[in-house]
């Protein structure tokens, strides 16, 4: 029987191309989103993926959701954390709510998504964990410290739950991608985006395709012995 996987924040961008690089690989997919209707409802009529409605950052709805998910679907056996927000400034002009806002949905989800499938998937001795980090939790950025916060708190958290999860069969890694020609990136101003470009050795934006490919390796079966490593798709923006 075709494994399940879930990937939150599927409905748009990255994680649409995720669910659908997923189902091409045989898995039965179900996506997350946070509460664009119309984008699910659209999402859902084109891909024939049921996308399942709740915040990432509240736990117990994170809990309600997925018990739901696994009744109707079955046990989930790839998580995918992808949902993430921005809210920009620099300290100066953040505010506590912004600061808390990020690391609640960004860090938080994480926390609380693997919460609600490790048990099951430690269970079954057989799981997949990807998390969607950021070039800019790894380098840094201008105006986000928030979201760098966040996003380089990822990286941390897959290496602490790779070690706990290696003895149950289940693998914990994180992309992080550099910039992608997605919505979030198109509310960039152009002349910044522009810059942006001008630093990236291949010359262009990536396309969430290419994000997708990399979460369909470390979800598969042969991606077994690859745990708590991040792998960087940023078109050679940030090397180390
Ligand atoms: P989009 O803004 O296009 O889509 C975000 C998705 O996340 C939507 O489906 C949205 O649901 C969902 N979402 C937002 N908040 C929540 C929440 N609280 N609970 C559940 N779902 C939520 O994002 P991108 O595709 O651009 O980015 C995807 C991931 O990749 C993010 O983690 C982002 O930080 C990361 N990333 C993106 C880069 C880029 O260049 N775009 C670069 C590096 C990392 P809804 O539609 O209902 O609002």
């Amino acid at each position: 029987m075709a494994r399940v996987a879930i990937v939150t924040g599927g409905t748009r961008g990255i994680g649409r191309a995720i669910c659908e690089a997923l189902a091409a690989d045989g898995f039965t997919v179900v996506a997350n989103y946070a509460g664009n209707e119309e984008k699910a409802r659209a999402f859902t009529e084109e891909t024939g993926i049921p996308a399942y409605r709740w915040d990432v950052g509240d736990h117990q709805a994170v809990m309600d959701g997925i018990a739901r998910v696994e009744a109707e679907v079955g046990p989930i056996e790839v998580l995918v954390n992808n949902a993430g927000i921005t809210r920009d400034g620099t300290l100066l002009k953040m505010s506590f709510e912004d600061w808390n806002e990020v690391m609640r949905i960004n860090l938080g989800g994480c926390f609380n998504m693997a919460k609600a499938v490790f048990p099951g998937m430690k269970s079954r001795g057989w799981g997949r964990i990807v998390s969607i980090g950021s070039i800019n939790g790894q380098a840094g950025q201008y105006g986000q410290v928030n979201y760098a916060a966040a996003k380089s708190g990822i990286h941390g958290f897959t290496k602490a739950l790779a070690q706990e999860g290696a003895r149950f069969g289940i693998t914990v890694n994180a992309i992080a991608p550099g910039y992608i020609d997605t919505e979030m990136v198109a509310a960039v101003p152009e002349a910044v985006l522009e810059k942006i470009v001008a630093k990236i050795p291949v010359g262009r934006l990536g396309q969430a395709s290419e994000i997708a490919r990399g979460v369909a390796f470390l979800s598969s079966e042969q991606g077994g012995f690859v745990t708590g490593s991040t792998l960087s798709i940023n078109g050679g923006q940030h090397m180390y």
